[in-house]
Protein backbone atom coordinates (compact mmCIF):
# COMPACT_ATOMS: atom_id res chain seq x y z
CA UNK A 1 0.00 0.00 0.00
CA UNK A 2 1.13 3.54 -0.56
CA UNK A 3 0.42 5.86 2.37
CA UNK A 4 -0.79 9.26 1.59
CA UNK A 5 1.51 11.53 3.79
CA UNK A 6 0.20 14.86 2.21
CA UNK A 7 -3.06 15.45 4.23
CA UNK A 8 -1.45 13.91 7.47
CA UNK A 9 -3.25 16.15 10.64
CA UNK A 10 -6.30 17.47 7.47
CA UNK A 11 -9.80 16.08 6.86
CA UNK A 12 -10.90 14.98 4.19
CA UNK A 13 -14.11 13.67 2.60
CA UNK A 14 -13.95 10.79 0.02
CA UNK A 15 -17.28 9.74 -1.96
CA UNK A 16 -18.03 6.81 -3.66
CA UNK A 17 -16.57 3.42 -1.52
CA UNK A 18 -16.07 0.97 -4.36
CA UNK A 19 -12.73 -0.76 -4.39
CA UNK A 20 -10.39 2.37 -5.06
CA UNK A 21 -12.53 4.30 -2.50
CA UNK A 22 -11.68 1.71 -0.20
CA UNK A 23 -8.37 1.61 -1.46
CA UNK A 24 -8.04 5.68 -0.64
CA UNK A 25 -10.04 5.87 2.66
CA UNK A 26 -6.73 3.44 3.97
CA UNK A 27 -4.10 5.23 2.23
CA UNK A 28 -5.28 8.68 3.77
CA UNK A 29 -5.49 6.91 7.29
CA UNK A 30 -2.48 5.31 7.22
CA UNK A 31 -0.84 8.69 6.33
CA UNK A 32 -2.65 10.18 8.94
CA UNK A 33 -5.26 11.88 7.99
CA UNK A 34 -8.71 11.38 9.13
CA UNK A 35 -11.33 10.82 6.49
CA UNK A 36 -15.11 10.89 6.60
CA UNK A 37 -15.91 8.62 3.45
CA UNK A 38 -19.85 7.98 2.37
CA UNK A 39 -21.74 6.69 -0.52
CA UNK A 40 -25.02 6.52 -1.75
CA UNK A 41 -25.35 2.77 -1.22
CA UNK A 42 -26.17 1.64 2.53
CA UNK A 43 -24.02 -1.89 2.03
CA UNK A 44 -20.92 -0.24 1.14
CA UNK A 45 -21.13 2.14 3.84
CA UNK A 46 -21.70 -0.14 5.91
CA UNK A 47 -18.81 -2.80 4.55
CA UNK A 48 -16.76 0.28 4.73
CA UNK A 49 -17.34 1.08 8.74
CA UNK A 50 -16.81 -2.89 8.84
CA UNK A 51 -12.97 -2.02 7.44
CA UNK A 52 -12.50 -0.01 10.12
CA UNK A 53 -12.89 3.04 7.55
CA UNK A 54 -15.45 6.42 9.60
CA UNK A 55 -18.10 6.90 7.50
CA UNK A 56 -20.00 9.88 7.42
CA UNK A 57 -23.35 11.85 6.01
CA UNK A 58 -21.72 14.40 3.54
CA UNK A 59 -24.69 16.31 3.24
CA UNK A 60 -25.08 17.28 6.86
CA UNK A 61 -20.83 17.83 7.01
CA UNK A 62 -19.17 20.81 8.02
CA UNK A 63 -17.43 21.13 4.32
CA UNK A 64 -15.22 24.42 5.84
CA UNK A 65 -13.47 21.99 7.75
CA UNK A 66 -12.48 19.10 4.53
CA UNK A 67 -8.98 19.80 3.18
CA UNK A 68 -10.28 18.22 -0.06
CA UNK A 69 -13.07 15.96 -1.61
CA UNK A 70 -11.85 12.79 -2.70
CA UNK A 71 -13.97 11.25 -5.48
CA UNK A 72 -14.43 8.06 -7.25
CA UNK A 73 -13.86 8.44 -10.97
CA UNK A 74 -17.48 7.04 -11.59
CA UNK A 75 -19.05 9.45 -9.90
CA UNK A 76 -20.12 12.66 -12.59
CA UNK A 77 -17.84 15.79 -12.19
CA UNK A 78 -19.36 17.70 -14.30
CA UNK A 79 -21.78 15.79 -17.02
CA UNK A 80 -24.70 14.97 -17.88
CA UNK A 81 -24.72 17.05 -14.20
CA UNK A 82 -22.12 17.43 -10.78
CA UNK A 83 -22.77 15.31 -8.28
CA UNK A 84 -24.24 16.62 -5.00
CA UNK A 85 -20.76 16.42 -3.23
CA UNK A 86 -18.90 18.58 -5.99
CA UNK A 87 -21.68 21.35 -6.15
CA UNK A 88 -21.28 21.43 -1.55
CA UNK A 89 -17.33 21.09 -1.99
CA UNK A 90 -17.41 24.18 -4.51
CA UNK A 91 -19.75 25.86 -2.80
CA UNK A 92 -17.05 26.06 0.13
CA UNK A 93 -13.97 26.31 -2.07
CA UNK A 94 -13.24 22.71 -1.31
CA UNK A 95 -10.94 20.73 -4.25
CA UNK A 96 -12.02 18.03 -5.71
CA UNK A 97 -9.35 15.28 -6.89
CA UNK A 98 -9.17 11.74 -7.15
CA UNK A 99 -6.85 8.70 -5.91
CA UNK A 100 -4.33 9.35 -8.61
CA UNK A 101 -3.78 12.79 -7.47
CA UNK A 102 -2.85 11.30 -4.32
CA UNK A 103 -0.63 9.49 -5.60
CA UNK A 104 1.00 12.09 -7.92
CA UNK A 105 1.70 14.15 -4.76
CA UNK A 106 2.78 11.76 -3.14
CA UNK A 107 5.38 11.15 -5.27
CA UNK A 108 6.35 14.70 -5.56
CA UNK A 109 6.60 14.90 -2.03
CA UNK A 110 8.62 11.48 -1.52
CA UNK A 111 10.29 10.65 -4.44
CA UNK A 112 10.31 12.52 -7.45
CA UNK A 113 12.85 10.49 -9.38
CA UNK A 114 10.51 7.68 -9.23
CA UNK A 115 9.73 6.60 -12.76
CA UNK A 116 5.80 6.96 -13.64
CA UNK A 117 4.40 5.97 -16.72
CA UNK A 118 0.65 6.78 -17.66
CA UNK A 119 -1.31 5.31 -20.16
CA UNK A 120 -4.51 6.93 -21.67
CA UNK A 121 -6.84 6.31 -24.91
CA UNK A 122 -10.03 5.65 -26.13
CA UNK A 123 -9.21 2.09 -27.06
CA UNK A 124 -6.16 -0.21 -26.06
CA UNK A 125 -5.55 1.11 -22.93
CA UNK A 126 -5.50 -2.31 -20.72
CA UNK A 127 -3.63 -4.06 -23.52
CA UNK A 128 -1.61 -1.77 -23.85
CA UNK A 129 -0.73 -0.96 -19.93
CA UNK A 130 -0.23 -5.01 -19.48
CA UNK A 131 2.31 -5.64 -22.35
CA UNK A 132 4.40 -2.33 -20.94
CA UNK A 133 4.03 -4.09 -17.60
CA UNK A 134 4.90 -7.03 -19.11
CA UNK A 135 8.12 -6.28 -20.99
CA UNK A 136 9.64 -4.62 -17.95
CA UNK A 137 9.06 -7.42 -15.78
CA UNK A 138 10.63 -9.08 -18.27
CA UNK A 139 13.88 -6.95 -18.69
CA UNK A 140 14.47 -7.69 -14.98
CA UNK A 141 12.44 -4.26 -13.77
CA UNK A 142 10.43 -3.69 -10.49
CA UNK A 143 7.10 -3.05 -11.85
CA UNK A 144 3.91 -2.26 -10.18
CA UNK A 145 0.75 -1.80 -12.48
CA UNK A 146 -2.91 -0.81 -11.52
CA UNK A 147 -5.44 2.36 -11.59
CA UNK A 148 -7.92 1.93 -14.15
CA UNK A 149 -6.49 -1.84 -14.69
CA UNK A 150 -6.90 -4.25 -11.93
CA UNK A 151 -4.94 -2.59 -8.33
CA UNK A 152 -6.28 0.61 -7.16
CA UNK A 153 -3.23 2.85 -7.25
CA UNK A 154 -2.83 3.76 -3.48
CA UNK A 155 -3.10 -0.17 -3.17
CA UNK A 156 0.59 -0.55 -5.28
CA UNK A 157 3.52 -0.34 -3.54
CA UNK A 158 5.24 3.05 -2.67
CA UNK A 159 6.78 5.07 -5.78
CA UNK A 160 10.93 4.63 -5.32
CA UNK A 161 13.81 5.60 -7.83
CA UNK A 162 14.02 1.74 -8.82
CA UNK A 163 10.62 0.57 -9.21
CA UNK A 164 8.33 1.53 -11.95
CA UNK A 165 4.68 2.41 -11.75
CA UNK A 166 2.47 1.48 -15.27
CA UNK A 167 -0.91 2.99 -14.59
CA UNK A 168 -3.70 3.29 -16.73
CA UNK A 169 -6.15 6.28 -16.60
CA UNK A 170 -9.21 6.66 -17.78
CA UNK A 171 -10.22 10.05 -19.00
CA UNK A 172 -12.47 10.33 -15.91
CA UNK A 173 -9.23 9.74 -13.93
CA UNK A 174 -7.27 12.04 -15.50
CA UNK A 175 -10.36 15.03 -15.07
CA UNK A 176 -9.54 14.65 -11.62
CA UNK A 177 -5.97 14.94 -11.51
CA UNK A 178 -4.67 18.09 -11.62
CA UNK A 179 -1.07 17.72 -11.14
CA UNK A 180 -0.94 14.27 -13.61
CA UNK A 181 2.84 14.51 -14.72
CA UNK A 182 4.32 11.51 -15.14
CA UNK A 183 7.33 10.54 -16.64
CA UNK A 184 6.33 8.97 -19.79
CA UNK A 185 2.83 9.89 -20.80
CA UNK A 186 1.41 7.99 -23.73
CA UNK A 187 -1.42 8.72 -25.42
CA UNK A 188 -2.85 5.65 -27.81
CA UNK A 189 -5.70 7.18 -29.98
CA UNK A 190 -9.29 9.61 -29.84
CA UNK A 191 -12.31 8.47 -31.15
CA UNK A 192 -15.76 9.58 -29.75
CA UNK A 193 -16.50 7.60 -26.40
CA UNK A 194 -18.26 8.60 -23.31
CA UNK A 195 -19.51 12.14 -24.54
CA UNK A 196 -22.58 12.02 -22.52
CA UNK A 197 -20.04 12.18 -19.43
CA UNK A 198 -17.49 14.43 -21.57
CA UNK A 199 -19.56 16.86 -23.01
CA UNK A 200 -18.60 16.89 -26.26
CA UNK A 201 -15.82 15.71 -28.62
CA UNK A 202 -13.46 18.82 -27.91
CA UNK A 203 -13.81 18.49 -24.09
CA UNK A 204 -12.93 15.23 -23.90
CA UNK A 205 -10.06 15.73 -25.95
CA UNK A 206 -8.48 18.46 -23.92
CA UNK A 207 -8.88 16.15 -20.63
CA UNK A 208 -7.04 13.60 -22.79
CA UNK A 209 -4.36 16.34 -23.85
CA UNK A 210 -3.66 17.13 -20.00
CA UNK A 211 -2.07 13.80 -19.60
CA UNK A 212 0.12 14.56 -22.64
CA UNK A 213 1.03 18.33 -21.64
CA UNK A 214 2.27 17.01 -18.44
CA UNK A 215 4.39 14.69 -19.57
CA UNK A 216 7.89 14.78 -19.07
CA UNK A 217 8.28 12.86 -22.23
CA UNK A 218 4.77 12.02 -24.08
CA UNK A 219 4.51 9.13 -27.04
CA UNK A 220 1.63 9.57 -29.28
CA UNK A 221 -0.14 7.56 -31.74
CA UNK A 222 -0.97 10.11 -34.40
CA UNK A 223 -2.98 8.08 -36.27
CA UNK A 224 -5.91 10.17 -36.01
CA UNK A 225 -6.61 13.86 -35.93
CA UNK A 226 -7.08 14.78 -32.79
CA UNK A 227 -3.97 12.78 -31.20
CA UNK A 228 -1.74 14.52 -33.91
CA UNK A 229 -2.83 17.42 -33.40
CA UNK A 230 -2.01 17.14 -29.64
CA UNK A 231 1.25 15.68 -30.54
CA UNK A 232 1.74 18.87 -33.04
CA UNK A 233 1.22 21.00 -29.76
CA UNK A 234 3.90 19.26 -27.77
CA UNK A 235 6.85 21.68 -26.78
CA UNK A 236 8.36 19.06 -24.71
CA UNK A 237 10.29 15.15 -26.04
CA UNK A 238 7.73 13.32 -27.85
CA UNK A 239 7.39 9.74 -30.04
CA UNK A 240 5.04 9.84 -32.35
CA UNK A 241 4.04 6.65 -32.89
CA UNK A 242 2.28 5.99 -36.81
CA UNK A 243 0.71 2.64 -38.65
CA UNK A 244 0.45 2.54 -41.67
CA UNK A 245 2.83 2.77 -44.80
CA UNK A 246 4.66 6.02 -44.41
CA UNK A 247 5.59 7.71 -41.33
CA UNK A 248 5.94 10.87 -40.56
CA UNK A 249 9.27 12.32 -38.26
CA UNK A 250 11.60 10.17 -37.04
CA UNK A 251 9.40 7.90 -34.62
CA UNK A 252 8.16 4.49 -34.73
CA UNK A 253 6.42 3.01 -37.29
CA UNK A 254 4.18 -0.46 -37.10
CA UNK A 255 3.85 -1.49 -40.39
CA UNK A 256 2.34 -4.75 -42.06
CA UNK A 257 2.66 -6.24 -38.30
CA UNK A 258 6.62 -5.48 -37.94
CA UNK A 259 7.17 -2.72 -35.25
CA UNK A 260 10.15 -0.40 -36.51
CA UNK A 261 12.41 2.20 -35.08
CA UNK A 262 12.24 4.59 -37.40
CA UNK A 263 14.71 7.22 -35.09
CA UNK A 264 17.72 4.60 -36.67
CA UNK A 265 19.06 5.40 -39.83
CA UNK A 266 18.64 2.91 -41.38
CA UNK A 267 15.01 2.54 -39.37
CA UNK A 268 15.70 -0.76 -38.12
CA UNK A 269 13.16 -3.81 -37.62
CA UNK A 270 12.36 -4.39 -33.60
CA UNK A 271 9.91 -6.90 -33.55
CA UNK A 272 7.45 -8.98 -35.96
CA UNK A 273 4.11 -9.91 -34.58
CA UNK A 274 3.03 -11.97 -36.76
CA UNK A 275 2.98 -15.51 -35.03
CA UNK A 276 2.23 -13.90 -31.77
CA UNK A 277 -1.32 -15.22 -30.83
CA UNK A 278 -1.95 -12.53 -28.02
CA UNK A 279 -0.90 -9.66 -30.29
CA UNK A 280 -3.85 -10.51 -33.26
CA UNK A 281 -5.38 -7.74 -35.19
CA UNK A 282 -4.00 -4.47 -36.89
CA UNK A 283 -5.08 -2.92 -33.84
CA UNK A 284 -2.65 -4.61 -31.49
CA UNK A 285 0.37 -2.93 -33.92
CA UNK A 286 -0.19 0.38 -32.41
CA UNK A 287 -0.02 -1.10 -28.74
CA UNK A 288 3.09 -2.84 -29.57
CA UNK A 289 4.65 -0.30 -30.89
CA UNK A 290 3.55 2.27 -28.45
CA UNK A 291 5.03 -0.48 -25.90
CA UNK A 292 8.43 0.04 -27.42
CA UNK A 293 8.30 3.44 -27.35
CA UNK A 294 7.79 3.54 -23.67
CA UNK A 295 10.59 0.24 -23.26
CA UNK A 296 13.23 1.73 -25.09
CA UNK A 297 12.92 5.32 -23.66
CA UNK A 298 13.11 3.08 -20.39
CA UNK A 299 16.60 1.47 -21.53
CA UNK A 300 14.85 -2.01 -22.61
CA UNK A 301 16.65 -3.14 -25.48
CA UNK A 302 15.37 -3.96 -28.29
CA UNK A 303 16.19 -7.85 -28.38
CA UNK A 304 14.96 -7.96 -24.79
CA UNK A 305 11.45 -6.29 -25.93
CA UNK A 306 11.04 -8.74 -28.78
CA UNK A 307 11.89 -11.39 -26.88
CA UNK A 308 9.37 -10.03 -24.01
CA UNK A 309 6.23 -9.34 -26.85
CA UNK A 310 6.51 -13.38 -27.65
CA UNK A 311 5.99 -14.45 -24.11
CA UNK A 312 3.07 -11.89 -23.64
CA UNK A 313 0.35 -14.24 -21.96
CA UNK A 314 -2.50 -10.95 -23.15
CA UNK A 315 -5.55 -10.26 -21.22
CA UNK A 316 -8.77 -11.83 -20.85
CA UNK A 317 -11.95 -11.53 -23.00
CA UNK A 318 -9.66 -9.20 -25.74
CA UNK A 319 -9.05 -11.91 -28.81
CA UNK A 320 -8.07 -14.54 -26.01
CA UNK A 321 -6.70 -17.81 -27.50
CA UNK A 322 -8.74 -20.64 -25.09
CA UNK A 323 -6.99 -23.38 -26.77
CA UNK A 324 -7.24 -26.00 -30.80
CA UNK A 325 -8.77 -28.93 -31.16
CA UNK A 326 -7.51 -30.68 -34.65
CA UNK A 327 -7.44 -27.59 -36.98
CA UNK A 328 -9.93 -25.39 -35.24
CA UNK A 329 -8.54 -22.39 -33.05
CA UNK A 330 -11.06 -21.18 -30.16
CA UNK A 331 -11.35 -17.39 -29.78
CA UNK A 332 -12.61 -15.21 -26.59
CA UNK A 333 -13.60 -11.57 -27.75
CA UNK A 334 -16.23 -11.68 -25.48
CA UNK A 335 -14.93 -7.78 -24.99
CA UNK A 336 -16.06 -6.61 -28.22
CA UNK A 337 -19.45 -5.25 -27.09
CA UNK A 338 -19.99 -3.16 -30.19
CA UNK A 339 -19.77 -3.51 -33.74
CA UNK A 340 -16.10 -1.60 -34.09
CA UNK A 341 -14.77 -3.93 -31.81
CA UNK A 342 -15.65 -6.82 -33.57
CA UNK A 343 -14.26 -5.60 -36.59
CA UNK A 344 -10.94 -6.12 -35.27
CA UNK A 345 -11.29 -9.51 -34.38
CA UNK A 346 -13.39 -10.48 -37.89
CA UNK A 347 -10.09 -8.23 -39.67
CA UNK A 348 -7.89 -10.93 -38.26
CA UNK A 349 -9.24 -14.29 -39.42
CA UNK A 350 -9.93 -15.75 -42.47
CA UNK A 351 -12.46 -18.13 -41.80
CA UNK A 352 -14.57 -17.74 -39.29
CA UNK A 353 -17.18 -19.51 -37.56
CA UNK A 354 -18.87 -16.69 -35.69
CA UNK A 355 -20.71 -16.29 -32.10
CA UNK A 356 -22.50 -13.72 -31.80
CA UNK A 357 -25.09 -11.33 -29.91
CA UNK A 358 -26.79 -10.52 -26.46
CA UNK A 359 -27.79 -7.56 -24.94
CA UNK A 360 -28.13 -5.07 -29.04
CA UNK A 361 -26.33 -1.76 -29.57
CA UNK A 362 -27.35 1.47 -31.97
CA UNK A 363 -26.90 0.35 -35.54
CA UNK A 364 -26.55 -3.55 -35.21
CA UNK A 365 -23.71 -5.26 -37.46
CA UNK A 366 -24.61 -3.75 -40.59
CA UNK A 367 -21.20 -1.75 -40.70
CA UNK A 368 -19.46 -5.53 -40.63
CA UNK A 369 -20.77 -6.29 -43.86
CA UNK A 370 -17.31 -5.96 -45.85
CA UNK A 371 -16.24 -8.84 -43.59
CA UNK A 372 -19.55 -11.70 -44.19
CA UNK A 373 -17.59 -12.80 -47.13
CA UNK A 374 -15.03 -14.09 -44.04
CA UNK A 375 -17.80 -15.91 -41.96
CA UNK A 376 -18.57 -19.43 -42.59
CA UNK A 377 -21.36 -19.54 -40.52
CA UNK A 378 -23.04 -17.46 -37.85
CA UNK A 379 -24.53 -18.92 -34.61
CA UNK A 380 -27.10 -15.90 -32.87
CA UNK A 381 -27.98 -16.04 -29.05
CA UNK A 382 -29.61 -13.48 -26.88
CA UNK A 383 -32.08 -10.62 -27.68
CA UNK A 384 -30.28 -9.35 -30.74
CA UNK A 385 -30.98 -12.47 -32.83
CA UNK A 386 -33.81 -11.47 -34.93
CA UNK A 387 -32.07 -8.04 -35.53
CA UNK A 388 -29.16 -9.74 -36.89
CA UNK A 389 -30.67 -12.61 -38.42
CA UNK A 390 -32.26 -9.56 -40.63
CA UNK A 391 -28.78 -8.58 -41.01
CA UNK A 392 -27.00 -11.94 -42.31
CA UNK A 393 -30.06 -13.04 -44.04
CA UNK A 394 -29.09 -14.12 -47.95
CA UNK A 395 -25.43 -13.05 -46.98
CA UNK A 396 -24.12 -15.32 -44.53
CA UNK A 397 -25.76 -18.82 -43.21
CA UNK A 398 -27.00 -18.59 -39.70
CA UNK A 399 -28.72 -20.67 -36.97
CA UNK A 400 -30.67 -19.42 -34.02
CA UNK A 401 -28.85 -20.75 -31.29
CA UNK A 402 -30.83 -19.31 -28.57
CA UNK A 403 -27.69 -19.57 -25.91
CA UNK A 404 -23.93 -19.59 -25.44
CA UNK A 405 -24.06 -23.52 -24.68
CA UNK A 406 -25.71 -24.51 -27.79
CA UNK A 407 -23.56 -22.11 -30.00
CA UNK A 408 -20.82 -23.09 -29.01
CA UNK A 409 -21.54 -27.32 -29.32
CA UNK A 410 -23.10 -26.40 -33.23
CA UNK A 411 -19.94 -24.07 -34.26
CA UNK A 412 -17.57 -26.75 -32.88
CA UNK A 413 -19.03 -29.21 -34.64
CA UNK A 414 -19.12 -27.38 -38.03
CA UNK A 415 -16.08 -26.02 -37.51
CA UNK A 416 -14.60 -29.37 -37.37
CA UNK A 417 -16.42 -30.57 -40.44
CA UNK A 418 -15.62 -27.76 -42.44
CA UNK A 419 -12.50 -28.57 -44.08
CA UNK A 420 -10.97 -25.20 -44.24
CA UNK A 421 -6.85 -24.93 -42.85
CA UNK A 422 -7.34 -23.05 -40.20
CA UNK A 423 -11.08 -22.40 -39.00
CA UNK A 424 -11.80 -20.05 -36.26
CA UNK A 425 -14.62 -20.06 -33.23
CA UNK A 426 -15.04 -16.79 -32.57
CA UNK A 427 -16.68 -15.08 -29.82
CA UNK A 428 -16.97 -11.58 -30.69
CA UNK A 429 -20.79 -10.70 -29.35
CA UNK A 430 -21.07 -6.91 -30.93
CA UNK A 431 -23.64 -6.43 -28.26
CA UNK A 432 -23.72 -5.99 -24.35
CA UNK A 433 -24.45 -9.08 -22.41
CA UNK A 434 -26.13 -8.15 -20.16
CA UNK A 435 -29.61 -9.99 -21.47
CA UNK A 436 -27.87 -13.34 -20.50
CA UNK A 437 -24.92 -12.77 -18.28
CA UNK A 438 -23.48 -10.31 -15.62
CA UNK A 439 -20.84 -8.93 -17.70
CA UNK A 440 -18.77 -9.69 -20.03
CA UNK A 441 -16.15 -11.22 -18.49
CA UNK A 442 -19.26 -13.63 -16.73
CA UNK A 443 -19.63 -13.68 -20.51
CA UNK A 444 -16.10 -14.86 -21.60
CA UNK A 445 -15.61 -17.33 -18.65
CA UNK A 446 -18.20 -18.79 -19.43
CA UNK A 447 -17.11 -19.55 -23.48
CA UNK A 448 -14.02 -20.20 -22.03
CA UNK A 449 -15.24 -23.14 -19.64
CA UNK A 450 -17.85 -24.65 -22.24
CA UNK A 451 -14.69 -25.22 -25.09
CA UNK A 452 -12.29 -26.52 -22.51
CA UNK A 453 -14.78 -29.11 -22.01
CA UNK A 454 -14.91 -29.78 -25.38
CA UNK A 455 -13.18 -33.62 -25.91
CA UNK A 456 -10.14 -33.40 -26.81
CA UNK A 457 -9.24 -29.45 -26.67
CA UNK A 458 -5.69 -28.46 -26.04
CA UNK A 459 -4.95 -25.05 -24.08
CA UNK A 460 -2.63 -22.79 -25.06
CA UNK A 461 0.71 -24.14 -25.00
CA UNK A 462 -0.23 -27.21 -24.24
P1 LIG B 1 -9.46 -0.26 -23.25
O1 LIG B 1 -8.77 -0.59 -21.95
O2 LIG B 1 -9.05 1.10 -23.77
O3 LIG B 1 -10.93 -0.48 -23.25
P2 LIG B 1 -8.54 -2.84 -24.31
O4 LIG B 1 -7.07 -3.02 -24.38
O5 LIG B 1 -9.28 -3.46 -23.20
O6 LIG B 1 -8.86 -1.27 -24.35
O7 LIG B 1 -9.16 -3.32 -25.70
C1 LIG B 1 -10.57 -3.26 -25.88
C2 LIG B 1 -10.93 -3.43 -27.33
O8 LIG B 1 -10.53 -2.26 -28.05
C3 LIG B 1 -10.22 -4.57 -28.02
O9 LIG B 1 -10.96 -5.76 -27.88
C4 LIG B 1 -10.16 -4.11 -29.47
O10 LIG B 1 -11.38 -4.38 -30.10
C5 LIG B 1 -10.04 -2.60 -29.34
N1 LIG B 1 -8.66 -2.09 -29.42
C6 LIG B 1 -7.57 -2.49 -28.69
N2 LIG B 1 -6.49 -1.78 -29.01
C7 LIG B 1 -6.88 -0.87 -29.94
C8 LIG B 1 -6.22 0.18 -30.67
N3 LIG B 1 -4.93 0.47 -30.48
N4 LIG B 1 -6.96 0.90 -31.56
C9 LIG B 1 -8.26 0.65 -31.75
N5 LIG B 1 -8.95 -0.33 -31.10
C10 LIG B 1 -8.27 -1.09 -30.21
Amino acid sequence: MTPSTTFAGQTVALFGLGGSGLATALSLTAGGARVIACDDNPERMAAAAQAGIETGDLRQAAWADFAALVLAPGVPLTHPAPHWTVDLARGAGVPVIGDIELFCRERAATSLDAPFVAITGTNGKSTTTALIAHVLAEAGRDVQMGGNIGTAILSLEPPSPDRVHVIELSSFQIDLTPSLAPTLGVLLNLTPDHLDRHGDMARYAAIKERLVTGAAHAVVGIDDDFCRAIAGRRTGPTTRVHVGEAGEGPGILARNGVVIDGRRAPAEPVADLSGIGALRGAHNWQNAAVAYAVASALGVTPDVFAAALASFPGLPHRMEEVGRRGPVLFINDSKATNADSTEKALSAFRHVHWILGGKPKEGGIASLAPYFPRVAHAYLIGAATEDFAATLDGQVPFSRCGTLAAAVAEAAAAAERDGAPEPVVLLSPACASYDQFRSFEDRGDRFRSLVRALPGLRPPGA
